[in-house]
């Protein structure tokens, strides 16, 4: 026997993933993640980040943070039950209530973990949760973590949701609906107006992971709910921190009931170590920065719509996308991660996307558009595109 020490099942996991060819070694970034990057050495446009305002390198954000930090220190110190909860974290909740226009907000210190540890928290024995298939890896560990039952509903297939609303209500006490607001891959849009009058009919409750919808939908970026006018419909209204803010964190937008209940249930504020003063800081400015102004949201939108209509024209195929997410779709997995690697060879970094976490034969490259790319930036890019499809016979 070999000595256990030698994490011989790893290692012979890691072979299959070489054999496969999809053991890899992460890019490096040596420069902030703006739209233009310094990755492994080389200065490329870059259209992969979530950094969709182009706050994570602000100023204002920058100044704000060190302020926070000289004031408060490096970090917390405490989880918030015990002695972590800082005024500017109050301050920010606050703040975050205002902006969502809900009765409250609680942070986490990460979306992952706002879906991992509210879901668990709001659920339990008795209930059902049901969620659409293509929700997210956090919403899906959520729901492992509750004692609550599962189900799965079509992805934004509303007949398929009342089926399973229909199937279910009686044998259940609490039913909680869960979508995400944005589905990354695809960038469209869920159909919460519909979701909503569902819920309503059966008398389920209805909770929206907003990750990418933060800061880019609803007026100034205050995400889906305002975005189709749903304040007070929506029970749990889910952000993040880490996208279009450009920090780090999470929240959830709701009522004072919620409010006091995570406030002693929610497992990662018990638990785990609030978010760092400089964190913080820095969040504080860009909500203030969202509700001073919509000229950043504008931006982004500008930007995306000129991309789009530009890749659109040259005829590739971007998908269903409604918002800045801009799927390029390819098909053949290899095809579509030969592309990715050959738009870098042209200086310009898009992720290639491919099965497991897309159907398979629907490979792409999925452009991230920011309010940041300069329209010089984006035509580069396109011409990039131009190029490599005209290259590999796509075009
Ligand atoms: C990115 C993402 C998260 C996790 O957010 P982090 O703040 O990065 O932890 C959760 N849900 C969805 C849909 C996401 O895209």
């Amino acid at each position: 026997m070999s000595n256990v020490h030698e994490l011989t099942f790893l290692k012979e996991k890691i072979q299959e993933l070489k054999d496969q060819g999809v053991f890899r070694k992460l890019p490096v970034l040596y420069s902030p993640n703006e739209a233009e990057i310094i990755l492994d050495g080389k200065k490329v446009i870059n259209l992969s980040s979530n950094n969709y305002l182009g706050f994570s390198n602000h100023p204002r954000l920058k100044k704000a943070s060190i302020e926070a930090i000289e004031k408060y220190g490096a970090g917390a110190g405490a989880v918030r039950t015990i002695v972590g909860n800082m005024g500017i974290h109050e301050e920010l909740e606050e703040l975050l209530a205002k902006f969502k226009r809900e009765e409250a907000a609680f942070i986490y210190q990460s979306g992952f973990n706002c879906n991992a540890g509210t879901i668990q928290a709001i659920t339990e024995a008795g209930d059902i949760i049901i969620s659409d298939e293509l929700n997210h890896a956090s919403i899906i560990d959520g729901a492992r973590l509750s004692k609550a039952d599962k189900a799965i509903y079509k992805h934004s297939d509303m007949n398929s949701l009342e089926e399973v609303l229909k199937k279910n209500r009686e044998q259940y006490k609490n039913i909680l609906i869960i979508t995400d607001g944005v589905f990354s891959m695809d960038g469209d849009i869920a159909k919460l107006p519909e979701i909503v009058e569902l819920a309503e009919k059966y008398q389920a409750m209805t909770y929206v992971d907003d990750a990418h919808g933060s800061g880019v939908l609803g007026e100034s970026g205050r995400g889906i709910v305002d975005h189709f006018d749903l304040h007070g419909r929506v029970d749990f209204s889910m952000g993040t921190l880490s996208k279009a803010i450009g920090a780090i964190g999470g929240y959830v937008a709701g009522s004072q009931t919620m409010y006091d209940w995570l406030n002693h249930r929610a497992r990662p504020v018990l638990f785990s170590t609030s978010l760092p003063p400089g964190t913080i800081g820095a969040i504080i400015e860009a909500i203030k920065m969202l509700m001073e102004s919509t000229k950043y949201t504008n931006r982004l939108w500008d930007n995306s719509r000129y991309f789009k209509e530009k890749l659109g024209k040259l005829g590739f195929n971007t998908g269903k996308s409604e918002t800045p997410i801009t799927p390029v779709i390819i098909g053949e997995e290899a095809k579509a991660m030969e592309f990715s690697r050959r738009l870098l060879n042209h200086n310009v970094f898009v992720s290639a996307i491919v099965f497991p976490t897309v159907p398979k034969g629907t490979g792409r490259v999925r452009c991230m558009v920011t309010a940041d790319h300069t329209k010089e930036q984006l035509d580069i890019a396109v011409e990039a595109f131009k190029k490599v499809g005209n290259e590999m016979g796509i075009l």
